[in-house]
């Protein structure tokens, strides 16, 4: 993360600092909270190559900004629309926690194939509510992390200006909630869908086989090792034993056992360590939001279902049953009694055309929004 070399007094100054930068205290001091004496993180600046010695006053802090490219004005990068591998979405949480430096990042695990898998972290540490949101848990619904990474980037601009988005203050939210937010569940799946399997030779002839020779990967929901991570969760678990393929698949496949998967087990501790008060799985395809599991969930789920459809134009309808078990989203209805959706986002087949994206987003930003208010 890259700060500004200060002088330890100017620190002591940031109501001043944050009237220069044009931020909201809170979020600066937020933003600040790792940095050094000496340092001064700026959200929304793009900070490098400082030449001359610590800045000591608010007039040469205010001419070095100038200087400095800001992400909020000018620069498209937040408003991208961009296919992501895993290499990219690494580079990604990069930047975002070097320009939005309120943004916390660590590493939750590893895929099969050793990609890390990152959790980002947006709120005031008092914050009284928790929601988590997820994407690509399946391979061929990677369109979910560019859905996802676009949102956490507007939702973080709109924290830098203040803003008030679908009529929430970004700022409220900020101090209300805490965000956790994993954008790509499933690299080694994606990668595969995106890139094909040439690199990975001693697996290649595996991966054929299980994606029963087709001349793409286009159609893989699993994980590297052929187990449907949305499958594969303890929540009845035996039922989709029972019905769905008994060995290592392109999709489907729940495993030997629930959670023998290195992605789910990630995904498990993540939120057994400590629950969320909600969870958004975003999936695709079909504009549904699932929303019931067994009676489990809680009685305000009926509610914020009908303010989802309402802020997405009516564009998704809320199900509260489906046939389907051991998913993420039903363990954890099952397991913490709170609720938990998934999104199924666009419409047609999977994998979505990128040309979609745009509408999808439209429809979708309310949703994300609205989920993060209580
Ligand atoms: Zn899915």
């Amino acid at each position: 993360m890259a700060g500004i070399r200060v002088t330890p007094e100017m620190k002591q100054h940031m109501k001043a600092v944050a009237k220069v930068l044009s931020i909201d205290e809170k979020l600066l001091k937020d933003a600040n909270k790792t940095a050094k004496s000496e340092e001064l993180f700026c959200p929304g600046f793009v900070v490098s190559g400082q030449s001359e010695g610590p800045i000591g006053t608010l007039s040469g802090l205010s001419q070095y900004i100038r200087r400095c490219k800001s992400v909020l004005s000018s620069d498209q990068w937040v408003k991208e629309e961009k296919v992501y591998g895993a290499q990219s979405v690494f580079e990604e949480i990069e930047k975002i926690t070097d320009v939005f430096p309120f943004v916390m990042c660590r590493k939750i695990g590893s895929s099969v194939l050793g990609k890390p898998l990152y959790e980002l972290t947006i709120g005031e540490d008092t914050a009284e509510r928790k929601v988590h949101v997820n994407a690509s848990f399946h391979a061929n619904e990677w369109i979910t992390t560019s859905v996802a990474l676009k949102w956490c980037k507007e939702y973080c601009a709109a924290l830098c200006k203040n803003k008030t988005v679908f009529g929430y203050s970004a700022l409220d939210i900020f101090s209300r909630t805490s965000l956790s937010f994993v954008p790509l569940v499933n690299p080694d799946g994606v990668d595969l869908v995106l890139y094909g399997c040439e690199d990975l030779s001693e697996k290649s002839e595996f991966l054929n086989e299980l994606n029963e020779y087709r001349p793409d990967f286009r159609e893989w929901k699993a994980n590297i090792n052929g187990v449907d991570l949305n499958k594969h969760f303890p929540s009845n678990w035996d039922i989709e034993q029972r019905r769905k393929p008994k060995a290592p698949s392109y999709r489907d496949f729940p495993g030997m056992a629930p959670l023998t998967e290195p992605e789910a087990q990630a995904m498990h501790r993540l939120i057994t360590e400590q629950p969320p008060d909600r969870v958004i799985a975003l999936h695709t395809q079909g504009q549904e939001i699932y929303w019931g599991y067994e009676g489990y969930e809680p009685e305000q789920s009926a509610q914020v279902i009908r303010e989802f459809e309402e802020i997405s134009g009516n564009r998704y309808q809320g199900v509260k049953t489906i046939d389907s078990h051991a998913g993420f989203r039903d363990w954890f209805i099952q397991q913490y009694g709170k609720e938990g959706y998934t999104v199924e986002l666009g419409k047609g087949k999977n994998p979505l055309p990128f040309h979609q994206f745009a509408d999808i987003y439209q429809a979708t930003e309310g949703i994300l929004w609205r989920s993060l208010v209580f």
